[in-house]
């Protein structure tokens, strides 16, 4: 089976109620990233990014996959694909992509602290005073802006045995991840699907890109009916 890999950002999810951070003119849910996202926002206010977290926790179990998402599961039966997604939601699995590597962290789970290694399923909210078993604080299991990006390893090891590779609703401009695109082989095709595509340095370095501006709903769909022909 010929191996695809497909990176997805924000835009994935956008059809399904989850608003892209760039397009709210780079406010998050009325909030900067400093202030929400950062290991200093935890160490300076650690109950308004718990309840910022609990909040996009919450209403992630309110919304449901988009055409976009499912339309990526249909290509499993011709490929081996792995998904990597910068997005924190668990809308791939949802859709029921068996394969999903999370560059960003992820909404559902908590980890400690302390102790990076101590990652629980969490679907509730997270309080101060919920600890892990060694007693520390527990934060949500996500890589804010300025921390390492543990699985950027795996997900460039999958990226540079891909056959084909598709990006979708991504600007591109968060790196490490919008380096992937530069791992891949010289001949191996790349798909852009976005209805506001930019392209970064890597892709302005790749002979193989297709741009396809349109949304993920549509879009992908389109891109997974020719690959499956
Ligand atoms: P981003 O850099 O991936 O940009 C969003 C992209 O989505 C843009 O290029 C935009 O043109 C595109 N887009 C908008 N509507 C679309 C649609 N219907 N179909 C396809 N593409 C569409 O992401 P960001 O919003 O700048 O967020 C940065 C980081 O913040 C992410 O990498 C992620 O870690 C986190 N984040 C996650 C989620 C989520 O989990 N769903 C949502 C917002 C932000």
């Amino acid at each position: 089976m010929k191996k695809l890999v497909v990176l997805t950002g924000a835009g994935i999810s956008a059809e399904s109620g989850i608003p892209t951070f760039r397009d709210a003119g780079g406010l998050w849910e009325g909030h900067r990233v400093e202030e929400v996202a950062t290991p200093g926002a935890w160490a300076r206010n650690p109950e308004l990014v718990l309840q910022f977290y609990n909040e996009r926790r919450r209403k992630l179990q309110e919304v449901e996959p988009n055409d976009g998402h499912r339309a990526l599961v249909d290509l499993e039966s011709k490929y081996q694909v792995t998904v990597v997604t910068q997005n924190v939601d668990d809308l791939h699995e949802r859709a029921g992509s068996k394969n999903v590597i999370h560059l960003h962290g992820e909404l559902l789970k908590a980890r400690s602290s302390r102790f990076e290694h101590l990652v629980y399923h969490w679907p509730k909210d997270i309080r101060l005073g919920d600890f892990c078993e060694r007693g520390a604080q527990l934060r949500p299991h996500i890589v804010w802006f300025g921390e390492m990006v543990p699985m950027m390893e795996e997900a460039a090891r999958v990226t540079s045995l891909a056959d084909i590779l598709l990006i979708v609703g991504t600007s591109m401009q968060v790196y490490p991840a919008a380096g992937l695109a530069g791992y891949v082989d010289f001949n191996v095709p790349i798909y852009y699907i976005d209805p506001k595509p930019s392209i970064n340095y890597e892709l302005a370095h790749a002979d193989t890109v297709r741009v396809i501006p349109d949304k993920a709903s549509t879009g992908v769909r389109k891109i997974v009916e020719e690959l499956l022909l």
